[in-house]
């Protein structure tokens, strides 16, 4: 399935230029081209004006990360800020669309990366502060000689379903009346379809069968990738985990169809088309 245009921080068009990251020289040249792009980010916020991405002088004093060159070969670097006014987070750019599709992807390379070098200042092998290396995408121990790399935190989001309805739970703290896809963090050993029949299994008492891959999304917050999945249940009767969910039912068609266009009577809603979990709950439409 071709990535929704609507998914948000699933369109980065830059080329990452993995092979020039170890050259200095050539880091250090793009860095100082007055035409180079140098954003910068507070967490998950950053500075919007007129629809663009605001672009700084570049700052000697500072840790800045190469992201990538773009379509006209310019460099784009981020760098972290402490501050606190005039900036916008990066799902409110999203839900918004204030920036292009292509804007949000360079963004959430950009948060998830900063945050993984602004919680990952020391060794975890021996407690000694590391230097960033490769233009931000390793970080080096020199008491140890370990080398760090970012990382990325895979989550399983999968729409169920069982004939002609569609498995859909909430959390407590969700906006009122909103319902969504069941998701987790996969854990260590396992593969895609073991963690999300754990998952589903965990949180509403669903045995899963078949499985299939449907679509994928950078989630920034601070540093996941949503593997996308669809499912068919070998159950139906719903025991839900009140530690995770605050309710979970099933949903017939069309009334998870007035969910996603925001029409429901009762003013129940399913996530915007800019989350991966809009485009799988509507995949369950057109499945059996
Ligand atoms: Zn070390």
């Amino acid at each position: 399935v071709p990535q929704s245009p609507h998914l948000a921080f699933a369109h980065n068009p830059l080329d990452r230029a993995a092979n020039h990251r170890s050259d200095e020289t050539w880091v250090a040249e793009k860095f100082k081209h007055s035409g180079s792009r140098h954003i910068r980010l507070n967490d998950d916020k950053t500075f919007v004006t007129n629809g663009q991405i605001v672009s700084f002088a570049p700052a000697d004093d500072c840790e800045s990360i190469f992201l990538g060159l773009d379509e006209d070969g310019v460099a784009w670097f981020a760098s972290a800020t402490n501050e606190e006014a005039g900036l916008t987070g990066l799902r409110a750019l999203a839900m918004a669309g204030t920036v292009t599709t292509e804007h949000l992807g360079i963004l959430a390379q950009a948060r998830s990366l900063l945050h993984w070098h602004g919680h990952h200042g020391y060794c975890a092998n021996c407690g000694v502060k590391t230097v960033a290396q490769d233009a931000g995408y390793r970080r080096h121990c020199a008491a140890c000689g370990t080398d760090h790399f970012p990382r990325t935190d895979p989550v399983i989001i999968i729409a169920v379903q069982h004939r002609s309805r569609t498995l859909l739970g909430r959390q407590t703290v969700w906006p009122t009346g909103m319902y969504s896809t069941l998701a987790g963090f996969m854990e260590p050993g396992e593969t895609i379809e073991d963690a999300a029949r754990r998952e589903v299994f965990e949180e509403s008492g669903i045995r899963v069968g078949d499985i299939t891959f449907h679509s994928n999304q950078p989630w920034p917050f601070p540093s996941s990738l949503m593997i996308g999945l669809t499912g068919v249940a070998l159950n139906d009767d719903i025991v839900v985990d009140t530690n995770e969910l605050e309710t979970a039912r099933w949903f017939e068609k069309p009334e998870v169809e007035t969910m996603l266009n925001h029409t429901h009577p009762d003013g129940l809603t399913a996530p915007l088309p800019m989350a991966i979990a809009h485009h799988l709950i509507r995949a369950t439409l057109q499945l059996s």
